[in-house]
């Protein structure tokens, strides 16, 4: 059993996590196999004519057709709930091929201030040279959004909880007032995963992913995923990736299947371990604020159990005495790793506004509340205990 059409569909998650999309080859191999090979050989001219025509299935060239990548795509599309999947090369690579298949020079981008730092630099930089506009609004305020939106936008774009600062937006209500308009909802469910919120039931048009992180889980490889409908996915992203190729690597592919077979568990342990220690960061003196879904005075806190399972496994924190401070704390560590990665198994620490958030202007960190004494912490899945005695040695003294 393993195509999606064979499953019921009462199956649950944490099973499609695990079953769906590997088809046995002749071996009998449990386990998915890796398909390294460039290209496929076809039976006859005729059959290869068929293939590249259309008129029959079949792989062709990796580059847009390779099993163990499909094998990714159709377990992932099965977890969201979309039609199809397509696999990128990283999660950039995800959204730039979002904006490549849906875009076109004069379109708009209606985006949340509060994305991903480099997902403001394509957005800013890189698309603006090819005619694409983009405005920015504040995550959460839906009238704002609705406001903004004007007969050239195209795409509202948005992370819920955002990063690193984990504020969130009603999918629901968003996703009515994106197509009220006419407009498409593109929302990154890299914070949440599948396994806590599934953007395309709330009424999201494409849900996409940077695999590097939660999917993944053990912090190995780089990829990224859009999810949607035959349409715009199917045709649309798969054309980009087919024609411009910022395709997934069958290795990572196979990486990626064996992170989404723990992700149920693993989203569960890391909302659980983070939901302590924002707990224990409120009791800390020099500890100015905690940004974490979970907390109940965090200001979208309803949206908690209807859009998203639980608060997941970033806490974002202010430390008195801005970016001195805030690399003391860091530098005072000797387990929790420096590293910009998030949604690994070992805890993450990073402070934003010299990292991820680096290359903006300070005006333009500033407007997304990004402080220089923020600190943002992936928590992993070591002891509760020793994740807080190892924040203890810098926050103790500030
Ligand atoms: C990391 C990240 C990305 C980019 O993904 P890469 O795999 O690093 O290219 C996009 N969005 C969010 C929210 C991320 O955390």
């Amino acid at each position: 059993m393993s195509d999606p059409e064979d499953f019921d569909p009462d199956t649950g998650f944490a099973t499609r996590a695990i079953r769906v999309g590997h088809r046995r080859t002749a071996e009998g191999e449990h386990g998915e196999p890796i398909f390294t090979t460039s290209s496929f050989v076809f039976q006859s001219a005729a059959e290869a004519a068929a293939r590249f025509s259309g008129d029959q299935a079949g792989n062709i060239y990796s580059r847009f057709t390779n099993p163990t990548v499909r094998a990714f795509e159709e377990r992932l599309a099965s977890l969201e709930g979309g039609e199809r999947c397509v696999a990128t090369a990283s999660g950039m690579a995800a959204i730039l091929s979002v904006c490549m298949g849906l875009l076109k020079s004069g379109d708009r981008i209606l985006s949340s201030r509060s994305i991903f730092g480099s997902t403001t630099m394509l957005f800013n930089k890189y698309l603006a040279r090819f005619g694409i506009e983009t405005t920015y609004v504040a995550q959460s305020d839906l009238e704002a959004w609705e406001a903004a939106i004007d007969s050239r936008t195209r795409l509202l774009f948005c992370e819920t909880p955002s990063n690193p600062l984990t504020e969130m937006v009603d999918l629901r209500r968003l996703a009515e007032i994106a197509h009220r308009h006419g407009c498409l909802l593109v929302v990154d469910n890299c914070f949440c995963t599948p396994a806590l919120q599934r953007p395309l039931e709330l009424g999201a048009d494409i849900v996409l992913h940077s695999a590097t992180k939660f999917l993944d889980g053990q912090g190995r490889c780089i990829g990224g995923a859009v999810i949607g409908d035959k349409t715009l996915v199917g045709e649309e992203v798969f054309g980009v990736l087919r024609t411009a190729g910022p395709a997934m690597s069958p290795f990572n592919a196979w990486v990626f299947l064996k992170g989404l077979e723990t992700l149920d568990l693993r989203m569960r342990a890391h909302s659980q371990g983070a939901a302590q220690i924002a707990d224990w960061l409120l009791t800390q003196s020099a500890v100015e604020r905690v940004y974490y879904p979970g907390l109940v005075d965090h200001p979208q806190h309803a949206l908690i159990g209807d859009q998203q399972r639980s608060g997941g496994g970033i806490v974002a924190f202010d430390v008195r005495g801005g970016r001195a401070a805030a690399w003391r704390v860091i530098d005072a560590t000797r387990m929790i790793s420096i590293t910009a990665n998030l949604g690994d198994v070992k805890s993450t620490i990073t402070h934003p506004a010299s990292t991820t958030h680096g290359r903006l202007t300070p005006e333009e960190r500033a407007a997304c509340g990004i402080g220089e004494g923020l600190l943002r912490l992936a928590v992993g899945l070591e002891e509760v205990a020793d994740i807080q005695r190892d924040l203890t040695r810098g926050l103790d003294g500030l």
